[in-house]
């Protein structure tokens, strides 16, 4: 079993010493990603890997992943969704180092050399950016009835039917 991480950590100190944090994390005090869906299947499993790279920036790379409930759009019944968020955050002491990251690189703020993080805010954050903005069933178990909604039914009729518009929306991070 993967044991539990600590509540807080100092970021700048596990990327100095290369730290691979793994293990699970409670959702208990995620209250955003709690009303955001339905339930969470606890607990959320985390493995981050904190290290310096060759130019000697402080770097959080690595995944969590959760299952949580939503509600599918297309039955209105609850859908299970697993969520796995990918982490590529670099610290960061204040804007103007953000504003320096490349686009797949997001800021980690963490003003003080001493300063410690609730690790489950960092997590909360990732779970949050990798909802679906719109849950559904995988099709067989879609409670949709018989004769209801065509097999290949598109809820959005108009801009997803042009084939430019879903090239368009591949290209881009999903928010
Ligand atoms: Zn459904």
């Amino acid at each position: 079993m993967p044991s539990a991480l600590p509540e807080k950590v100092n970021p700048w100190l596990l990327c100095r010493a290369g730290e691979m944090l793994a293990g699970t994390l409670l959702t208990e005090r995620m209250d955003r990603l709690a009303a955001a869906v339905t339930s969470v299947a606890d607990p959320v499993v985390v493995e981050l890997q904190f290290e310096r790279d060759q130019r000697g920036k402080s770097r959080v790379t690595g995944q969590c992943s959760v299952t949580v409930t939503m509600q599918c759009q297309r039955c209105l019944e609850p859908a299970a969704v697993p969520l796995l968020a990918v982490v590529c955050l670099q610290l960061v002491k204040d804007e103007a180092d953000a504003g320096l990251l490349p686009d797949d690189v997001d800021p980690l703020f963490a003003e003080g050399d001493s300063e410690l993080l609730l690790l489950a805010d960092l997590i909360e954050d990732e779970l949050l950016m990798s909802l679906p903005s719109v849950a559904r069933h995988q099709d067989p178990v879609c409670h949709v009835p018989a004769g209801a909604e065509p097999a290949q039914v598109v809820t959005e009729a108009d801009d997803d039917q042009n084939p430019f518009k879903v090239l368009m929306n591949l290209k881009r991070p999903r928010t």
